[in-house]
């Protein structure tokens, strides 16, 4: 799709939210395809089709003062203030959660392992260089400033040699997370050319490989007809026969995405090749802040043979504005949404964020001695002492995130923080 003017549909828009897209799509990445216009968007309802909000930009997305400097610039057509503009926006709204690249990068022999994270004990994520984008974009994306050609953001690597040599001095790690961008949009004969390596060392303690992706989401023909899906089938039956587990980390935001036959089919041939499809998503202000939509959601998986895995809580970057919800709001809406399925879709947990102290997840309010708290959790952290020990915070409504939170009862800090300062929480990647 050369320009988004160009899709049939589009003409339902009216002239201003057509403006309204080009001015926000100036900042934010934005990509399509076919298959989430002709099957996933329905478009008598836009403007308000979550599908729709999902990939093409929205005006709420930009804050009233930088929208009104993009229109200008758009408007003069000066492609020069235009770029500038953009700049100067994207800046704004903490591009580069700082220190997240570095902090979670091993060495091994001396040497930064570019592309590889390892941050909690078991596992270990290789960005794959040639899976650093995606089949369409998410409008809240996180990852979003790798995709306007932000160099620095271009983490991937290609040394998989260099990966297993960490990994066998790291008998502790048991998992291999493959990530992106979504590592699917590679060809197989690439992937073959991670993975094969590592089946083929010896590495007795990496029992698991994870996949995170939206493939089945944005595009299921990689299943189906894409030109090598029978030899990503091959691979992953391969992987499965080979002793190791292979989880397959599906990113679904919405029911809509597990409606199509496309979808359906793909997710049966994955299932056949003995991979589990485990699905997680953030909760998405104007998408899916709904509890029935997500108990909806979560049973469609667990009757398609999917195992809901995660909630988690939209971070600190970008149009966070636009598709944050207050924590408070989340977890309602979790537990409702978890009230509304049967044990075997409540595997799943939530509202989780990714912080630099590890995975906290709010695990409801209460009232401790009459007074009014928010209780928390971790479920994964860069200390193993950290998790699951309950901590709380005094209750605000208003908190979108850990840093909006105060530590109850007039502690300094919350017990993981350095004594004298509140550590930054430097919210990291991490959908797929
Ligand atoms: C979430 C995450 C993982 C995986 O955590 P699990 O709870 O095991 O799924 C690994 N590394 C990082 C950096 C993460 O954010
Ligand atoms: S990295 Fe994930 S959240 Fe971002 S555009 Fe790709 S699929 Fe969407």
């Amino acid at each position: 799709m050369k320009n988004f003017k160009d899709i049939p549909d589009i003409r339902k828009l009216s002239d201003e939210e057509l403006f309204d897209i080009d001015v926000v799509a100036r900042v934010f990445p934005f990509k399509t395809n076919n298959y989430v216009i002709e099957k996933l968007i329905n478009w008598d309802n836009i403007p308000y089709d979550p599908m729709f909000i999902l990939n093409f930009p929205q005006k709420g997305m930009l804050l009233p003062t930088d929208y009104d400097m993009m229109a200008l610039a758009v408007l003069q057509k000066d492609e020069q203030r235009i770029t500038e503009t953009a700049r100067k926006i994207q800046y704004s709204l903490n591009p580069h959660p700082a220190g997240q690249l570095e902090y979670n990068t091993p060495t091994f022999h001396g040497k930064k392992l570019k592309g590889i994270q390892h941050k909690y004990m078991e596992t270990v994520l290789f960005m794959a260089k040639k899976g650093q984008t995606c089949h369409a974009f998410c409008t809240f994306c996180f990852r979003w400033p790798q995709f306007i050609g932000d160099c620095n953001l271009r983490i991937g690597t290609n040394d998989i040699k260099t990966t297993i040599e960490y990994l066998k001095e790291h008998p502790e790690v048991t998992d291999l997370l493959l990530t992106g961008g979504d590592p699917l949009v590679m060809k197989t004969d690439t992937i073959e050319g991670y993975i094969l390596p590592l089946l083929n060392a010896d590495l007795p303690n990496l029992k698991k490989i994870r996949i995170g992706t939206k493939v089945l989401s944005y595009w299921p023909y990689r299943f189906l007809n894409d030109e090598d899906s029978p030899q990503l089938l091959k691979l992953f039956k391969r992987i499965v026969d080979s002793g190791k587990h292979l989880a397959f980390m599906a990113h679904f935001n919405h029911p809509q995405e597990l409606s199509t036959d496309e979808v359906q089919e793909a997710i049966a041939r994955i299932r056949d090749t003995g991979a589990e499809i485990r699905t997680q998503s953030p909760i998405l202000r104007n998408i899916n802040n709904n509890p029935k939509l997500w108990s909806a959601m979560w049973k469609k998986q667990v009757e398609l043979g999917c195992i809901p895995y995660y909630m988690f809580v939209v971070r600190d970057t970008g149009a966070q504005h636009y598709f944050g919800l207050p924590l408070v709001e989340a977890f309602d809406i979790f537990r409702n949404a978890f009230n509304g399925v049967s044990g075997l879709a409540r595997t799943v947990r939530g509202p989780v964020m990714s912080t630099t102290a590890g995975k906290i997840q709010v695990t409801g309010f209460s009232e401790v001695l009459g007074h009014p708290v928010i209780t928390l959790a971790m479920i994964q952290a860069r200390n193993p002492d950290w998790v699951l020990k309950p901590f709380y915070a005094e209750y605000n409504e208003e908190a979108f995130w850990i840093d909006d939170l105060i530590p109850a009862f007039g502690e300094d800090n919350f017990f993981f923080e350095h004594p004298y300062k509140r550590i930054q929480y430097l919210s990291e990647e991490y959908i797929n």
